[in-house]
């Protein structure tokens, strides 16, 4: 069972409720079935935790509660703070023991050209010592927080069907009149025309479809928050006028 946890993101910035990733992960351990959780757009504080997984709890073999672990994790992005290239999957001891073999027949024999790439795991490092010097996770936690104090006045407009966040990210899901099983027509390309109106004022948004969203790196500040939520409003106003 492969999934994002908490967020999907080029599927359109759907989110589930961690109730949902906790019963797959139920299902998984009933049926014998291996959780991959791909985290390389939600890992590393992302949506309010270190990793979206640990939003879910789940019952742990000796009956206590503990967070939802996957079998395998997939990170990239957020591992280098998005400097360098490097990706990462990571497994449960007994998924790496299964493969652990100075036999050739069972040793798991599988790199690329450039694992471990020194100045890609360097940047990985001094990326991580910054989550261990500063309280990243509880600096994003007031952005987010802002984040939703600028999306709120948009939910009301007549072209937003619905207004989601998961920690730094915030999606807009624009539609004909506001109601979620009225989407614009497809030719008329709605999202592109978005973001060529915030283009145009200095704001680079990337929609997906019909659905605007914010995912700024965490360094962004109060004036270009301000900025980015003003043009998105400006941005949709522009393109939906005369929808
Ligand atoms: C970017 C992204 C990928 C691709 O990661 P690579 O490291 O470029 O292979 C996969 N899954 C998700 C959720 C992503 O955001």
């Amino acid at each position: 069972m492969i999934l994002e946890p908490r967020l999907q993101c080029a599927g359109g910035m759907r989110m589930h409720d961690p109730a949902y990733l906790r019963r797959v992960r139920e299902l998984c351990d009933a049926n014998g079935i291996f959780l991959i959780a791909d985290e390389i757009a939600t890992g590393f504080g992302r949506t309010g935790t270190m990793f979206a997984c640990e939003q879910a709890t789940v019952a742990g073999s000796g009956g206590e509660e503990g967070c939802v672990t996957p079998d395998l994790l997939c990170l990239s992005k957020g591992l280098t703070g998005g400097f360098l290239p490097l990706a990462a999957v990571l497994a449960t001891q007994s998924i790496y023991d299964g493969f652990l073999d100075d036999s050739r027949e069972r040793a798991f024999l599988h790199s690329h050209s450039y694992t471990g790439n020194p100045l890609a795991c360097a940047a990985a490092l001094a990326s991580l010592d910054i989550f261990a010097s500063d309280d990243v996770l509880a600096r994003n936690r007031v952005t987010a927080a802002r984040m939703a104090q600028l999306a709120a006045p948009l939910a009301t407009h007549r072209h937003v069907a619905d207004v989601r966040q998961a920690g730094m990210v915030v999606a807009f899901e624009l539609t004909r009149d506001g109601r979620r099983d009225a989407p614009f027509d497809p030719a008329s390309r709605v999202g592109l025309h978005a973001y060529r109106a915030a283009l145009g004022r200095g704001v680079l948004l990337r929609p997906l479809g019909d659905v605007l969203y914010w995912m700024p790196p965490y360094c962004i500040d109060e004036a270009q928050l301000e900025l980015l939520a003003s043009v998105t409003a400006e941005a949709i106003e522009e393109t939906t006028a005369c929808a």
